[in-house]
């Protein structure tokens, strides 16, 4: 049992529930108490942390990620996407088991820093004979603590049948399929408390068949696990999508089945109100990734529309490749930026940005019952930063300082109630082992491209 206290609580529950000065007890995984002042007397032995200057959230839930391009980081810096896909396809042929078990901790550890508790990754380079990929990423994961939602991406779709991707990184489709099959076999869990769900993931409409679109859907929901892609990202690939398919992007997911409550789609940038519409009539969720986004130019995601109409959109950090930062705490303030650049200073508020990083993400990975809220009964995912040093002195709202001031340092993170971060140093593996595994994994890969 953990109980920490004398800290301020933003519960992000559907009230907007917060605490100047409260509580949170813990025990076997689970939020058993969380309300104002102390927690009661407890005759277990229990850990009490003194939570003095610090601000208590939900952990945060990262919903769109690519954890091998760790390995390439600071690469194609003044490409857009497909510039900078056509550079790293290339690079990524080399990938194996090995990079993708050291980038895979590497981005996971760096996640955890920056107060996530629950990271998705979608793994879409699959090249012959690079060993098995999927099982070294959820031991890596397994390793670091952070519950890890692995999409098994996929691409059959080669530059000699009119994809982006050269022909020498992509699967044949019964390849995919069977590979997605086989992960979600091995790895998915639909247990409450899960640390592993697989999600089913072809990776973009310029990078996959319609027949694969279309099978993998279908995979997915006898499978009874999401589905997740690439969408309208780009004003590139939206002329993609009508010049090949006749219509927008949101059009050609509907034709294919990939609109739903079980599908969340990452970006959402370039979408129409009719688009809007549809993903709000349909409940599917988009991953706003603004950092990303804005890295590669693509454009700035309408937001505050999306929320007005009831759509879940959670957060993610994108690939370290598009996006070397990596935080996702202070992907909370670039959310904020980006809807205010877009619609003025009222277009989102730091709670709303917080709800974006927390429930928003939790409703995108159908785990809003488990994750995503300081609530009895929920997971013990928490995040305790500290907003008492020089970067956030003299802010009194500890949302607004958490939310608009510097990344701020995490005095405890906890996953299911076991401490991954204390005192801003993980507590799991160690991180300068993390700093040399991905340091060799980029010198590999580049070593290998070069050939
Ligand atoms: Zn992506």
């Amino acid at each position: 049992m953990i109980i920490i206290e004398n800290c301020a609580v933003a519960t992000v529950d559907a009230a907007g529930t917060e605490y100047a000065d409260g509580h949170l007890v813990l025990d076997e995984g689970r939020i058993v108490a969380v309300g104002p002042g102390h927690a009661g007397r407890y005759h277990r032995s229990v850990r009490r942390v003194d939570g003095t200057g610090c601000l208590a959230t939900p952990g945060l839930v990262n919903t769109h990620h690519h954890l091998y391009q760790w390995a390439t980081r600071g690469l194609a810096q003044q490409e857009n996407l497909f510039g900078w896909l056509t550079t790293l396809y290339p690079v990524w042929a080399g990938l194996d088991a090995e990079t993708v078990a050291a980038t895979t901790a590497a981005g996971l550890g760096w996640l955890a820093l920056s107060g996530c508790t629950t990271s998705t990754d979608h793994h879409y380079v699959h090249p012959a004979g690079a060993g098995d990929l999927m099982a070294a990423q959820v031991a890596a994961a397994g390793e670091v603590g952070l519950r890890f939602h692995p999409c098994r991406g996929s691409m059959d779709l080669g530059a000699s049948r009119g994809g982006l991707p050269p022909d020498h990184v992509v699967e044949t489709i019964d390849d995919a399929l069977a590979g997605t099959a086989d992960a979600i076999d091995r790895f998915h869990d639909p247990a409450a408390d899960a640390m592993v769900r697989v999600a089913v993931a072809p990776c973009s409409p310029f990078s996959v068949s319609p027949e694969l679109m279309t099978e993998a859907a279908k995979l997915a929901r006898s499978a009874g696990v999401r589905l997740h892609t690439h969408l309208a990202e780009t004003v590139e690939e939206e002329h993609y999508c009508r010049t090949e398919h006749g219509c927008t992007p949101v059009e050609y997911a509907e034709q294919l089945g990939w609109l739903g409550d079980d599908v969340w789609l990452a970006h959402g940038v370039h979408l129409d109100d009719a688009a809007v519409d549809r993903l709000a009539g349909t409940g599917t969720g988009v991953a706003h990734c603004p950092s990303s986004n804005a890295r590669l130019g693509a454009g700035t995601a309408r937001v505050r529309d999306l929320l007005d109409r009831g759509v879940p959109v959670g957060l993610g950090v994108d690939g370290p490749a598009s996006q070397e930062a990596g935080q996702l705490g202070a992907e909370l303030r670039q959310a904020l930026y980006a809807a205010r650049l877009r619609g003025g200073p009222a277009a989102l508020t730091a709670r709303e940005a917080l709800a974006l990083g927390t429930v928003g993400g939790a409703r995108c990975l159908g785990r809003a019952a488990e994750l995503g809220s300081l609530e009895v009964g929920k997971l013990a995912d928490v995040a305790l930063w500290r907003l008492d040093g020089l970067g956030h002195a003299g802010i009194d709202d500890p949302v607004a300082a958490l939310v608009l001031g510097p990344p701020a340092p995490l005095e405890l993170l906890l996953v299911g109630g076991r401490p991954v971060v204390e005192r801003a140093e993980l507590r799991t593996v160690d991180e300068r082992d993390l700093v040399r595994r991905g340091r060799r994994a980029h010198r590999a890969l580049l070593r290998k491209a070069r050939r």
